[in-house]
């Protein structure tokens, strides 16, 4: 057989479509249909009583996930972001705080600042876990700094010894993005409320969804008051449950429903076996790359675990003798056409870091005129491309992603990828030097362009 790259009129390492994700299973229509038959699809009232926390299926959901890891309070919200938004209000940000946020993560993980005036400053990633760099962190700390937004992202740990210790030693809130690593530990603690608050995304994508949803966590119960006010109108509360403090109040209607929250219930019970398959795959597929000249795989730290949203490794565009937009292209050429971003075996980049987004550069959040980045009329905000150069690296030359390191695939559809990657490596200068040469072609060109990662979210 001959070996020659598919991306040069070679045969493909495979012709068969990978697997697509099926989601919901009998269980999830059984508990959809009860809910159904009750006729109760929601259970919220927007005022002070028994049904400020919602119905029987959300407060069964919210203690079973609370239950399940040992967190003081579990509050469901019909998605991360605003799960995210409740959080900034809840540690109580004011118009002209500084968060300190992670540049490589959704968009969500620093935009949610805006909402209260608190202004996202970004500090660098670590390049062995993707993960604010604790260093960097300190190195961005002013007198007027009141939180971290730490992503715990593609399913690995932040270095949260670290992490906690500096923002103890500034008076800091912390916030824990753990929307991508659902069920993971961090020496024995589960994440999400290893910090403040923290919690976790249901949307779609996600290792387990509700179609979208979140589940925000705390061990804190005056957080949890505060988050709950905000979810669901706290401004008719206040006066009947005796809040002192008004500030950050206004609620927002950012409830699941009944619906999401029987369906919620039954995909926690799969969230074990799919972290569970997802690790073997990606332990053999760690265990392959390893041995690749020009790949370098991560480590997790010892007493952490990884939940594998998507498996990241570096590639160094020296050592294997071609771009890595090239590598992507010409191992995804091996596989057929992908049905869906979950199904493309490889992706390169992740997404753009934030600061580059025309909302930081122009400064324009809240209104025409700059708020909040002109609240501190002394301080000038710097989002200038450089500022943080790991995760530039990472975006435009380093990261590549593989989203396929999920259920329902198998080791030997992980082969497969292997395989493709081997036989790209194999040729790498050849398949270079053929791209170059037509890079002025269009149809080429078209050819080049991959799936961008600014979809996974
Ligand atoms: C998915 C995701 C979010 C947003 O969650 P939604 O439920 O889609 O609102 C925020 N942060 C990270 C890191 C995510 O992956």
């Amino acid at each position: 057989m001959s070996n020659k790259p598919a991306i040069l009129g070679g045969i493909p390492v495979r012709s068969k479509p990978l697997t697509t994700r099926k989601t919901m299973g009998d269980e999830e229509k059984k508990a959809v249909l009860e809910v159904m038959e009750s006729d109760t699809l929601s259970a919220f009232i927007g005022g002070p009583g028994a049904f400020f926390e919602g119905g029987e299926k959300v407060q069964e959901f919210e203690k079973m996930w609370a239950n399940k890891y040992g967190f003081k309070h579990a509050i469901s919200v019909n998605s991360w972001t605003s799960g995210l938004m409740i959080a900034v209000g809840a540690i109580g940000i004011e118009p002209g705080d500084e968060i300190i946020c992670s540049p490589y993560t959704m968009s969500a993980s620093a935009t949610v600042a805006l909402f209260y005036g608190g202004i996202p400053v970004f500090a660098d990633v670590d390049p062995n876990n993707f993960c604010l760099d604790p260093t960097s962190i300190e190195s961005k700390i002013t007198p007027r700094t009141k939180a971290i937004i730490i992503v715990h992202l593609f399913g690995g740990v932040a270095d949260m010894d670290a992490i906690m210790a500096i923002a103890k030693k500034h008076n800091i809130k912390v916030i824990e993005d753990a929307a991508q690593a659902p069920g993971v530990f961090y020496k024995n603690k589960p994440v999400g409320a290893i910090g403040d608050i923290g919690g976790f995304s249901l949307n779609f994508h996600k290792h387990i969804h509700t179609g979208e949803g979140g589940m925000l966590v705390t061990n804190d119960d005056d957080l949890a008051l505060r988050s709950k006010l905000i979810r669901n109108h706290g401004e008719n509360c206040i006066e009947a449950m005796e809040i002192e403090d008004l500030s950050n109040t206004i609620g927002g209607n950012y409830r699941l429903t009944e619906l999401q929250s029987a369906i919620g219930i039954e995909q926690l019970k799969k969230l074990d076996a799919i972290i569970k398959l997802r690790t073997e795959l990606a332990e053999y597929f760690t265990s392959e790359l390893e041995q690749l000249e020009g790949i370098t795989t991560f480590q997790t730290k010892p007493n952490t675990t990884h939940a594998y949203y998507i498996y990241p490794f570096k590639f160094d565009q020296k050592k294997a003798g071609m771009t890595r937009n090239q590598f992507v292209k010409a191992v995804n050429a091996e596989f057929p056409q992908a049905e869906g971003f979950e199904s493309v075996p490889l992706v390169e980049g992740y997404v753009k870091p934030l600061y580059l987004a025309p909302l930081y550069q122009r400064q324009i959040a809240i209104g025409k005129n700059g708020f909040p980045f002109t609240v501190n009329s002394d301080v000038k905000y710097d989002y200038s491309k450089g500022i943080c150069p790991v995760t530039e690296r990472l975006y435009e030359s380093e990261m590549v992603l593989s989203p396929i390191i999920r259920d329902p695939l198998s080791i030997d559809d992980i082969k497969d990828l292997v395989q493709a990657i081997k036989k790209t490596l194999e040729h790498a200068k050849e398949i270079s030097n053929v791209l170059k040469s037509k890079i002025n072609s269009t149809d080429v060109l078209d050819s080049i362009s991959t799936v961008n990662a600014t979809n996974i979210k």
